[in-house]
């Protein structure tokens, strides 16, 4: 069975891969760029996973172009909501692929992620199966969190500090001044 792997970032890929390998999966992975800001933080992380990806002998398709400027037009007045919207565009691009591809089923790191809408991902990837015509292959793979964050670290890998858009930077980086007194 051939199976499109959504991959987010390298670190979010690690436990998947294990996971996806030991269901006897044949992987294939997918880099959707448009959600990471700037330019250059998006490079490095494409970067980190093409390094990762000739360690492990796993092949890569890497979105082409850079729509960033889609990308915000579509979360604008939708902010608030944003990663929903996020997760809908990045989810129906792999299943899109994945069809296109004769993939067998598809699926995503993201449902690697403690911080990330867990149940929303696991709706909008059926979804996004649906519509596309290809099963969305669903695993909790939260319950590796602490096994991928060691593996990470072990290989010394890039390991972000945000999400990923320009909003999430802003989220962690912008401290509003305290008033004082
Ligand atoms: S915070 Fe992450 S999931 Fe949410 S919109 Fe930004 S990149 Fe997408």
């Amino acid at each position: 069975m051939k199976i499109l792997l959504h991959i987010c970032c390298a670190p979010c890929s690690i436990y998947p891969l294990t996971v996806l390998d030991r269901q006897g999966l044949s992987v294939m992975g997918y880099f959707y760029r448009h959600n990471i800001h700037p330019y250059t933080e998006c490079l490095k992380r494409q970067e980190t996973l093409k390094t990762y990806a000739d360690h492990m002998g796993l092949r890569v398709i890497y979105q082409e172009g850079y729509d960033m400027e889609a990308f915000i037009r579509k979360m604008v007045f939708r902010e608030a909501n944003r990663c929903n919207v996020c997760y809908h565009e990045r989810l129906v691009a792999a299943a899109r692929v994945a069809k296109k591809g004769k993939f067998d089923c598809f699926t995503t790191t993201l449902l690697y992620s403690k911080f990330q809408n867990h149940n929303m991902i696991a709706a909008t990837g059926e979804a996004a199966g649906k519509d596309a015509g290809v099963p969305f292959h669903y695993h909790d793979f939260r319950e590796g969190w602490k096994e991928g964050i060691a593996a990470s670290k072990r290989l010394d890998m890039y390991r972000q500090q945000y999400c990923g858009c320009i909003y999430s930077e802003k989220e962690r980086f912008y401290k509003p001044q305290q008033r004082s007194g």
